[in-house]
């Protein structure tokens, strides 16, 4: 059996899955997606010319050579709230009350903020108001489409939506986008051992862990994960849980892939479809299995789903999610960047490589003067989830490299920024 590079079985992978279609979604629940079309603005934002302040729309030129000693005093004509429409003009020698976000009333060509005004030393209403500031042209105002302007492209096709996209979706009044869809990923456990969660645990048996965290794991990263519970260690059992996950976009089992007597994964796979099965040159997570699986869909069409058979141990089986699941369901998604960040950051333990593999080895990064360091998370066994869940990067021990000591330099997968 051939041992390939975390490349080439990442290659391999995403030679598998496309980017799928799109779907209508309301703008909320689009966090996370890929806009499947182009956003043009059918109105300005702003809608028009607004004040920036509470205040005086005023006139610049009757504030000339206002100040503290000499105030300009000026006839206030009424006042408009944010959401009206006022019904008088400014003229020479008047002003009128106006609030944060409501139109700039005809005439006036500057807001006086009240601060600039004698506003808070009067009493009761005197029907003029004293200026103590000059104010130029324009000032306070917010010119209609200054934000968007009718007619042009706000977001473009591609573009991950966040939070400050939903929210320029929404001044838009955009209650539904296009996006491309999130992939349904099915999760299957295998294992005569296991036994769901919230279950009483009999002797000799362990709670299937790896089926919650993949799950999340899809989560996560904008999949829809689908538990199909746990397949056990036979045929007829495996078929029934892999046909069920014919309807997700691919399917991820845990388990059953490495060399024991009954890892079955992969001849039972052989038989359902086409598989590869690999040894990728990684620690943890040597064996995967990768391959499709021959179904029909909901209008009896042959289809082929994509399966990946991550290992058991679930410290592998999340390191494995990380570095080839996460890619593909990011690419089904249609993003462009699929790695994880790294940063280059000095290491505080040592690590020695036994046989030539990629170590990817948990570790807490820490941020100390401009420079990032990183301890490893106690014991590595690929059992220990532990060190999974105190860890917030993987730190890369290349495979030519048969230790690397206390304060060289590596490089560090970011699964997570402490602040987080
Ligand atoms: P396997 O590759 O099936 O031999 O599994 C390798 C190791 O991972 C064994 O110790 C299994 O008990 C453990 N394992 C397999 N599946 C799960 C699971 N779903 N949750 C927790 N541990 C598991
Ligand atoms: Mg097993």
């Amino acid at each position: 059996m051939t041992m390939i590079s975390v490349e080439q079985a990442l290659e391999k992978i995403l030679g598998y899955v496309d980017v799928l279609e799109g779907e209508e979604n309301p703008v909320l629940d689009c966090l996370g997606q890929v806009l499947a079309e182009d956003i043009y603005s059918s109105i300005d934002v702003p809608p028009l010319d607004n004040s920036a302040m509470d205040g005086y729309a005023v006139q610049s030129g009757d504030t000339r050579g206002a100040g503290r000693e000499s105030p300009r005093f000026l006839r206030v004509v009424e006042t408009v709230p944010a959401g009206s429409i006022g019904k008088c003009e400014v003229e020479p020698g008047t002003a009128v009350r106006i609030m944060t976000g409501a139109p700039v009333p005809k005439g006036a060509d500057s807001v006086v903020q009240f601060e600039n005004t004698d506003e808070t030393s009067r009493t009761g209403d005197s029907g003029e108001i004293g200026i103590l500031k000059e104010a130029e042209s324009g000032l306070n105002i917010r010119c209609a489409g200054e934000d968007i302007a009718r007619g042009s492209l706000v977001l473009a096709k591609g573009t991950v939506i966040r939070p400050a996209e939903v929210g320029v979706l929404a001044s838009l009044g955009r209650s539904v986008v296009r996006v491309i869809r999130r992939p349904v990923i099915a999760v299957l456990a295998t294992g005569e051992e296991l036994v769901e969660i919230g279950k009483p645990l009999p002797v000799g048996k362990i709670y299937n862990s790896n089926s919650y965290g993949l799950a999340a794991s899809v989560r996560r990263c904008g999949g829809i994960p689908r538990i199909l519970g746990i397949a056990r260690d036979n045929e007829d059992s495996m078929v029934a849980g892999i046909r069920q996950g014919l309807d997700a976009d691919m399917l991820i089992t845990s388990g059953g892939v490495s060399m024991g007597d009954y890892d079955m994964v992969k001849d039972v796979l052989a038989k359902q479809g086409e598989v590869a099965f690999w040894t990728v040159r990684m620690k943890p997570g040597k064996p995967i299995a990768f391959g499709t699986i021959r179904g029909l869909d909901r209008e009896g069409v042959t289809k082929h789903v994509p399966h990946l058979g991550l290992p058991g141990n679930p410290v592998s089986s999340m390191v494995t999610f990380e570095l080839f699941v996460r890619p593909a369901i990011l690419k089904m998604m249609g993003k462009k960047k699929l790695a994880k960040p790294t940063v280059k950051a000095i290491l505080e333990d040592p690590v020695v490589n036994t046989d030539g593999r990629r170590i990817f080895a948990r570790a807490v990064v820490k941020e100390s003067n401009g420079q990032y360091f990183a301890r490893l998370t106690g014991l590595q066994g690929s059992g220990i989830l532990t060190s999974m869940s105190l860890a917030n990067g993987l730190v890369i021990v290349p495979e030519d490299e048969a230790r690397v000591e206390k304060g060289d330099v590596v490089q560090v997968i970011m699964l997570d920024w402490s602040e987080e």
